[in-house]
């Protein structure tokens, strides 16, 4: 079976940066998605496209293709109270938020008395990269899992 919207692909990737270095790997868990659904970087997605059950890919993509340009509009300083827990707050903390409408991870930068600073840019944001994947598996998605937009896992349902 080959890549196609709407299939439940399952692949091993690594993404790794022009001089060779690892930033991100599926290491013992492959990563199941569906496909055309935007969860993969746009370039790889369309990479994918066709290719056959078992196949392997290195593709290089701009950051365009890949996880985007750095937003300077997506660093933003809110107050240390807006958060659940503001005793909690600290850099490096990464949290899911919706802001402006729009839901992504932000990274807090710094922190200073009730002032912290966020950054929603991905962290590969800027990069050009190159993705390896194996594809590893490739099936019919059931109706449920085109209903939910999500897979799911054999056995068992979790979101
Ligand atoms: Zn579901």
């Amino acid at each position: 079976m080959t890549v196609e919207e709407n299939k439940v692909v399952t692949i091993d990737y690594a993404i790794k940066e022009n001089d060779g270095t690892l930033l991100e790997d599926s290491a013992d868990e492959p990563l199941s998605y569906i496909h055309g659904t935007g969860v993969l970087a746009p370039g790889l997605e369309k990479a994918m496209q066709g290719a056959e059950n078992g196949k392997t890919l290195s593709v290089e993509l701009a950051p365009e293709e890949a996880f985007g340009s750095r937003k300077d509009e997506l660093v933003l300083e809110v107050s240390r109270e807006d958060f659940e827990d503001p005793q909690q707050v600290k850099p490096g903390l990464v949290f899911h938020a919706e802001l402006d409408d729009e839901m992504r991870y932000y990274t807090v930068i710094s922190v200073e008395d009730d002032a912290v600073v966020i950054d929603g840019n991905h962290p590969f944001a800027d990069k050009t990269l190159t993705f390896e994947v194996t594809i590893r598996e490739v099936r019919e998605a059931s109706a449920e899992e085109l209903d939910h937009g999500h897979v799911h896992e054999e056995g068992h349902h979790h979101h």
